[in-house]
C-alpha cells in the first residue's frame, strides 16, 4: 500500500526523523576515553525527565519488563510481601512476574477501567502494623485500559499510614509524556522503556532508583546477575557500562532527550493532554465510551469500548487492511471489547486527526451507528479553538 503506515498503537511509538538520523552512526568503541562524554550526560538528563535530583538513573539494554525485575530483585528477598492492584494487562503481568520470582504477592483485583484506590491502600497499609509489606507496585498508566492512577496520592496514602514500604512505579507509558515527579512523590523505583514517551525503538529499560532503594541492594537476597544495579553503579560512576551498550540507542536517546527538554516537560505534558482531549471529544461524538472510568482517563492512550454485539478486532482489522493505520488491540479480559488509540510520543493535532478519521471510517465500515464526520468535526473544533 502506498504511503506510510500510520502508527497509533501506544508503543512502539513514532520515531522523530531527527532521532532516526541520530541513530544512523557507525559502531564506536565503548571503552574509548571519550565514551563517557556521551554516556554521563545521558544519565544526568534522564534524571531531569524522571524529576529526581537525589536518585540514580540507569540505562539497561532491555525493555520495560526488565525494569520490573530490576526493581524487585535488587531490593527484595524471596518471600518478601509486595502489594499490587491488578486492573489491566500490565499490572497483571507485573504481579505474575513477582510470583515467579518467589515473592509473596498480595494481588488486589480492581475493575479493568479503574486505577489504584487510595483509601483502600491507606486502610490496608494501616492494617499492616508490623510492616510486613516491603514494596508497593504501582502501575502509573495502565496502557491496556487507558487508566492513569494518582501516584502523588499513593505517596500520601503511604505517609498517612506511616508505612515504610518501597514504592515502585511502572511509568513505561507515562514517563516523558504524563506528569511524573520521582522525588516529590517519594518514588523509590521508577521504571520506563525507550519505545513510548521517549520516542525510540524498543531496547532500553530506562529506570531510576532512590537512595533508599539503592541501600536495599545491600541486604536483598534475590538472585540477580545481568540486571544487578551494583554492576551498573560501579561502571557508570566513570561513565562506562558493565557490558556492551547499543551505541545507536544511546545517540538516539541523546536526541530524544534534547527534543523533550527543548520542548520543556510541562509543554510535553500539556501537548499529551491536548492530543488526548481531542481524541476524547471524537469518541464522545461517536457516542462511544472509554474503558477508563471518570477521573482515570489517560493522556497517552484511549481504550474505546465497543457496544455489545460488536467486536473491536474487526475495527482494528479494517483500519489496518483498508486504511493502513495501526490501532492497539484489547488485551486479555478486554480482548475484542476495546480498541486503543495511542496518542503518545511524536504526535501533533493533525497526526491525531489522521487517527480519528481512520477510526471513523473503520467504524462506519463495520456498521457502527455513528454519524459520518462527527468525530473528526468534534476534534477539529477542539483543536482549532483551543490554544
Ligand atoms: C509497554 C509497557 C510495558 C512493557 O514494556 P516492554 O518494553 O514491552 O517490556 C510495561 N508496562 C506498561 C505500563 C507498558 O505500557
Amino acid at each position: 500500500m502506498a504511503g506510510r503506515n500510520h502508527l497509533y498503537v501506544p508503543g512502539p511509538t513514532n520515531i522523530p526523523d531527527e532521532v532516526l538520523s541520530a541513530m544512523h552512526v557507525p559502531s564506536e568503541d565503548h571503552r574509548s576515553p571519550i565514551f563517557p562524554e556521551l554516556f554521563k550526560p545521558l544519565l544526568e538528563d534522564l534524571k531531569k525527565v524522571f524529576k529526581t535530583e537525589t536518585g540514580h538513573s540507569f540505562i539497561f539494554p532491555a525493555t520495560g519488563t526488565a525494569g520490573w525485575e530490576i526493581a524487585l530483585t535488587n531490593t527484595l528477598s524471596p518471600g518478601d510481601k509486595v502489594l499490587i492492584y491488578r486492573f489491566g494487562q500490565f499490572s497483571h503481568l507485573w504481579a505474575a512476574m513477582a510470583k515467579r520470582l518467589d515473592f509473596e504477592v498480595i494481588v488486589i483485583e480492581r475493575p479493568w477501567g479503574e486505577g489504584i484506590p487510595l483509601d483502600d491502600l491507606e486502610a490496608r497499609l494501616k492494617e499492616d502494623g508490623k510492616h510486613e509489606i516491603k514494596a508497593i507496585l504501582a502501575t502509573h498508566n495502565e496502557t491496556a485500559t487507558g487508566v492513569t492512577s494518582d501516584i502523588g496520592g499513593v505517596r500520601k496514602a503511604m505517609d498517612a499510614a506511616g508505612h515504610p514500604a518501597l514504592l515502585f512505579v511502572d511509568g513505561v507509558s507515562s514517563i516523558a509524556s504524563i506528569d511524573f515527579r520521582m522525588d516529590e512523590w517519594g518514588v523509590d523505583g521508577a521504571i520506563s522503556g525507550s519505545q513510548k514517551g521517549f520516542m525510540l525503538p524498543a531496547g532500553a529499560a530506562l529506570v531510576a532508583f532512590s537512595q533508599k532503594a539503592i541501600a536495599a541492594c545491600d541486604t536483598a537476597q534475590s538472585r540477580r546477575a545481568f540486571l544487578d544495579l551494583k554492576d551498573q553503579l560501579a561502571s557508570n560512576k566513570d561513565g562506562y557500562t558493565p557490558y556492551t551498550p547499543s551505541i545507536p540507542m544511546l545517540y538516539g536517546l541523546r536526541k530524544a532527550l534534547d527534543l523533550l527538554l527543548e520542548e520543556g516537560l510541562e509543554n510535553v505534558y500539556a501537548r499529551h493532554y491536548r492530543l488526548a482531549e481531542g481524541t476524547r471529544k471524537a469518541i464522545a461524538a461517536w457516542g462511544l465510551e472509554l474503558c477508563a472510568k471518570p477521573g482515570f482517563e489517560s493522556n497517552t492512550v484511549s481504550a474505546v469500548v465497543v457496544p455489545a454485539g460488536k467486536d473491536a478486532r474487526d475495527v482494528i482489522a479494517t483500519a489496518y487492511s483498508k486504511y493502513n493505520i495501526s490501532l492497539g488491540a484489547g488485551l486479555n479480559e478486554v480482548a475484542g471489547k476495546v480498541f486503543r488509540i495511542g496518542h503518545v510520543g511524536d504526535m501533533n493535532d493533525v497526526s491525531m486527526l489522521g487517527a480519528i478519521a481512520g477510526v471513523e471510517m473503520a467504524l462506519l465500515d463495520n456498521g457502527f451507528d455513528i454519524k459520518a464526520g462527527s468525530g473528526v468535526a468534534a476534534a477539529i473544533e477542539y483543536y482549532r479553538t483551543t490554544a
